[in-house]
């Protein structure tokens, strides 16, 4: 699909020029909707990267493919919005000595040992977190060991540059303003493009799903305020289209953010409700949410979500948060 009838032909299935000069290619991934999109934004005989999708031979073979038909011969820069491995993945593929300089934000930075190189203190640490929140002894056993998978889709790469947000960066022959957008990830980054008013929006601002926000041992500590403080900003620039992550561009991003607002806002008096009925754990508030979750990957988000919902309560005074060694419980205010 093209965003604008100006802006340029299909140049083949995978790959769109959705803006002038700014190429989208959707790689495949065995989650979400089955497609990442990244952008390459060309300049000459180089182009910069924004995500990379995940590190398999095929999915980085499609984007040397995609530069070789743009008539580009050198990756300068890979940014990455956050360190998920459909946006991360490729990272050690692309960026590092002798290749692309990669660019993320600060706040990513030291999630990334733990998560896809040296996992076991941060298994334990989830295994802590799961059963003071309530989560079954064998079941927190399975649940958290349950990311080694990602890792081995994952190949890492030392950052060049530390990103604030802010900042302006050159991505093929734009400049493009750094908007840090913490919740999903600490360090999650959109692009904005001020003078066309494109807004790369990574997973904050999706045009079907909601991204998962989840509070657990990698997340900023009430990563539901941080995401709707992002989403609000986000609005404010009014972009003329936005390009997500995941699924199509589309417009009217006001729109899209009070749909989500007001999601989140009814699962927070959900979570009032059940609070109310004597519900005391995550884990038993997340079972009244969504009810017994099949996969692994499931159950995990829907604890991280129900927590994340329950902080922000406790922020605002609306239910009370104890916690103990043992247990973190959460009582009516
Ligand atoms: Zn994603």
């Amino acid at each position: 699909m093209l965003v604008r009838d100006n802006a340029g032909m299909a140049t083949s299935a995978a790959l769109t020029e959705v803006a002038a000069g700014v190429f989208e290619l959707r790689l495949p991934i065995p989650f979400e909707d089955g497609l990442v999109n990244v952008f390459l934004f060309v300049d000459g005989t180089e182009a910069d990267l924004l995500d990379c999708g995940m590190n398999s031979e095929e999915s980085v073979a499609e984007i040397k493919q995609a530069m070789a038909q743009l008539g580009a011969k050198r990756l300068r820069r890979l940014v990455v919005t956050h360190i998920h491995p459909d946006h991360y993945g490729a990272a050690g593929s692309l960026a590092g000595e002798g290749m692309a300089d990669l660019y993320i934000h600060r706040l990513e930075v030291p999630l990334v040992h733990p998560r896809y190189v040296e996992l076991e203190h941060l298994v334990s640490e989830v295994r802590t977190y799961l059963l003071v929140n309530g989560v079954p002894a064998t079941l927190a056993e399975e649940l958290s060991n349950s990311q080694r998978a990602l890792s081995q889709v994952v190949k890492t790469a030392e950052p060049s540059v530390q990103l604030d947000g802010a900042e302006s960066l050159q991505m093929g022959r734009r400049h493009l303003r750094v908007e840090w957008t913490p919740g999903h990830s600490p360090g999650h980054i959109c692009l904005f493009d001020r003078q066309d008013r494109l807004l790369f929006a990574g997973d904050t601002l999706l045009p079907e799903l909601s991204p998962n926000i989840g509070l657990h041992p990698q997340s900023t500590p009430d990563p539901l305020h941080d995401y709707l403080g992002g989403l609000r900003r986000l609005a404010a620039y009014d972009p003329e289209v936005i390009l997500p992550s995941h699924g199509r561009p589309f417009t009217d991003a006001p729109a899209r953010v009070k749909v989500l607002e007001a999601h989140h806002r009814r699962r927070l008096d959900q979570v009032v409700d059940i609070v109310g009925r004597g519900k005391e754990t995550g884990w038993e508030v997340a079972l009244e949410l969504w009810g017994p979750r099949n996969q692994f990957y499931e159950k995990r988000l829907a604890l991280q979500e129900a927590l994340a919902h329950l902080q922000a309560l406790a922020v605002d005074d609306r239910v009370s948060k104890s916690v103990t060694p043992e247990s973190v419980r959460w009582t009516p205010a």
